[in-house]
């Protein structure tokens, strides 16, 4: 650290996806002072992706030195399985990763700690601390995308589990007879109400077409405008994502929903039916507030971010 009164450090956070990669240099008040996106080219394989996630997080640090800033950690999060502690990629299906112990290699070769994450796990932890759940000691972020996954915050830390795949709430079953999930099982709630689903099951009614899908957002507009089959494929997804928001209230009890990844976007048309269906599904579990994620696509790099500043705390104390 430099003298007093200027915090010149910075962390490199890399949030590493199937296609993009989100990147940044992130001060310790959460704020990024350069933000880069760069492709995954995830078909190239694990070594060269795993390359690439390196070079990146060089180059930032190298950038950073020349704007001034002190580099003292890197954050990085990528999908799948991640094994936390040990800093291991376990398993993605997006991104190719069998065990990459990915913490390790990039201490090797930037000599900085390194702190390795869940994308929507540490989104969650952004969401939490910075975003729509700031002042909540209990959140639960929920991701809707071409897939369903959560995160558990308490106290501004979110559960890992004990072997790295906490918050799979999109394969809580929700409809036993329902269409078949891409994890095999029938009736999971990403295979009834995940924004690819929704896109599906409209087009399958509309014309039978199941491999021309229309967007989960069409179908959220032209459920608004009133027509019925859209009305009716919106609905049944809003009833399934609530009860699936519902087991997942009875089972952490949160004061706060945060929901984010691409189907949140519909923003009240999603928000206000799904509130009004999660209110039915209430006994004596307290109700939680139900609210759009705040952050937008950089959650997870600000995650990631976030975790890189929490090593330095740990390392201190
Ligand atoms: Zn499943």
């Amino acid at each position: 650290m430099s003298g007093a009164g200027r915090d010149d450090r910075v962390v490199v956070a890399l949030d590493v996806g199937g296609t993009g990669m989100k990147c940044a240099l992130v001060r310790p008040d959460g704020v990024a002072v350069r933000t880069e996106r760069h492709p995954t080219d995830a078909a190239r394989g694990p070594a060269a992706v795993v390359d690439t996630i390196l070079g990146i997080a060089e180059g930032l640090a190298a950038k950073a030195r020349a704007d001034g800033f002190t580099p003292v950690a890197i954050g990085i999060a990528v999908p799948g399985v991640v094994d936390e502690a040990r800093g291991v990629a376990v398993w993605s299906a997006n991104v190719g990763f069998r065990d990459v112990p990915l913490r390790d290699l990039a201490v090797r070769r930037l000599g900085l700690p390194t702190a390795l994450g869940h994308d929507v796990r540490v989104g969650g932890l952004a969401e939490a601390r910075l975003g729509a759940g700031r002042g909540a000691d209990h959140v639960l972020f929920v991701a809707i995308g071409t897939g369903i996954a959560a995160a558990h915050v308490v106290g501004g830390v979110a559960a890992v589990g004990a072997h790295g795949a906490a918050g799979e709430i999109g394969h809580i079953m929700v409809r036993p007879d329902g269409p078949r999930c891409g994890c095999g099982r029938p009736g999971c709630l990403e295979a009834v109400a995940s924004a690819s689903a929704i896109g599906r099951r409209y087009a399958e009614l509309a014309d039978g077409r199941p491999d021309a899908p229309v967007t989960a957002a069409a179908v959220a507009e032209r459920a608004a405008v009133g027509e019925p089959l859209a009305a009716e494929v919106w609905r049944t997804a809003v009833e399934a994502l609530a009860d699936g928001l519902a087991t997942g209230q009875a089972l952490f009890d949160v004061t706060t929903i945060v929901l984010g990844g691409g189907l949140a976007q519909a923003g009240d048309l999603l928000l206000v039916p799904l509130r009004a269906a999660l209110h039915e599904r209430m006994t004596f579990h307290r109700e939680p507030q139900l609210v759009a994620a705040a952050l937008g696509d950089e959650a997870g790099c600000l995650g990631a971010a976030l975790l890189a500043l929490d090593t330095l705390t740990a390392d201190r104390a």
